[in-house]
């Protein structure tokens, strides 16, 4: 459609040369760039520039501009900016702004499945993940879940897997989660929950003050790289791993529909690709930076590392199945996503079992390997 156009455009320019300038402007069409340039706002749930989450926003944004060639340009708020942290979904379902970018648990309270997209206790990694939203019919029913809320979804990041929490106890058995006030949001809050919890969800700028005053306990947040920026190391002292409970969280775009529906295919094309583009990036970024964090926050800020023992891990497992089953029934839409999930998850386990998980442990054997150069 666009070549067509561009190539009326041109005959069009040049019958103008010969018929005069106001022939042209009243019968020919208007050059593409003037008839299609599109002026967006894109709300977060992420503080402005935040490493890795708000980074990511604005990346989405500079590419769709590049992309399009400034035909369809996005303006990044950060939390609190236009609209709060989570009601940017409001924000955007109603039209007040066109895109939005956050994570899909912030939106169970309005569509519950919305919690099922967002990553499963003990589900899937961030690569299985994207194979289910990209080859799984994922991104298919993740459409059918934000049409609900007037929206059209793109998965727009991944941390990868995340830490399990800053505590300032030992988490020894599962009866240490009784009557912990804990920062954990999506299905893994409904899982410490299960386990005796006191839970809460904040945005993430809320959570570095909650945690200093004791308001909660214990919090989790990303992993190293971000945990580091917001200074958790100051108000916890054990780290706990692994993020159980957020195994490859996804970060989701969102447009408002109308929105979606009122740009041409190109630049439609130009949205998927640079969110295709930017969900790469985002996974991409989290695993090159987490391990120097860890390192900063281990040997410079004395933070005592612990692995969740496994039992702790089993039993925690054993409540996400009940509470996964249980959330399930009561929605049918969370049911459908979650057997699309279970029945990917279950091949995808016998598949990385002989790929990546044989290759992780043959990566581990004491053979000596190849030394840099240097140091
Ligand atoms: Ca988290």
């Amino acid at each position: 459609m666009k070549n067509v156009k561009r190539r009326d455009f041109v005959t069009g320019a040049a019958a103008a040369g010969a018929t005069g300038a106001l022939a042209a402007a009243s019968s020919f069409p208007k050059p593409a760039i003037a008839q299609g340039t599109f002026k967006w706002r894109m709300v977060t749930t992420w503080p402005k520039n935040f490493p890795g989450l708000g980074t990511g926003a604005n990346l989405l944004a500079k590419m769709i501009g590049e992309m399009s060639e400034g035909r369809l340009e996005v303006e990044v708020y950060g939390a609190g900016e236009i609209v709060p942290a989570f009601e940017s979904m409001d924000a955007v379902s109603s039209g007040t702004v066109e895109m939005g970018h956050g994570a899909p648990y912030y939106w169970k309270g309005k569509v519950p499945a919305s919690q099922f997209i967002a990553s499963l206790p003990f589900g899937l990694t961030a690569q299985e993940q994207n194979a289910w939203f990209y080859y799984g019919g994922g991104q298919e029913l993740a459409d059918k879940v934000y049409a609900e809320m007037g929206t059209k979804f793109f998965p727009s990041g991944n941390t990868g897997v995340q830490m399990g929490g800053w505590f300032n106890k030992e988490i020894n058995s599962l009866d240490d989660y009784n009557g912990l006030k804990m920062r954990i949001p999506g299905l893994g809050g409904e899982v410490v929950k299960a386990a005796g919890g006191i839970v809460v969800n904040l945005p993430g700028g809320e959570i570095p003050p909650a945690l200093q005053s004791g308001a909660i306990d214990a919090t989790e947040w990303v992993g190293p790289y971000n945990d580091l920026a917001f200074g958790l190391y100051k108000s916890a002292k054990f780290y706990y791993y692994p993020g159980w409970h957020e195994p490859a969280t996804v970060l989701d775009c969102f447009v408002n529909m109308k929105a979606w529906e009122s740009l041409p295919a190109d630049l439609q094309a130009v949205v998927e690709g640079a969110n295709r583009a930017v969900n790469l990036a985002v996974l991409s970024e989290f695993q090159a930076r987490n391990n120097d964090s860890l390192d900063v926050l281990i040997n410079e800020h004395g933070v005592v590392l612990k692995k969740f023992p496994d039992e702790v891990l089993n039993g925690l497992g054993g409540l996400a199945g009940q509470v996964l089953t249980e959330l399930a029934d009561q929605d049918p839409m969370s049911r459908e996503v979650l057997d699309s999930i279970l029945d990917f998850r279950r091949k995808l386990i016998a598949w990385t079992k002989v790929s990546e998980q044989s290759y992780m442990t043959a990566r581990l054997l004491p053979f000596e390997y190849a030394k840099p150069s240097r140091g």
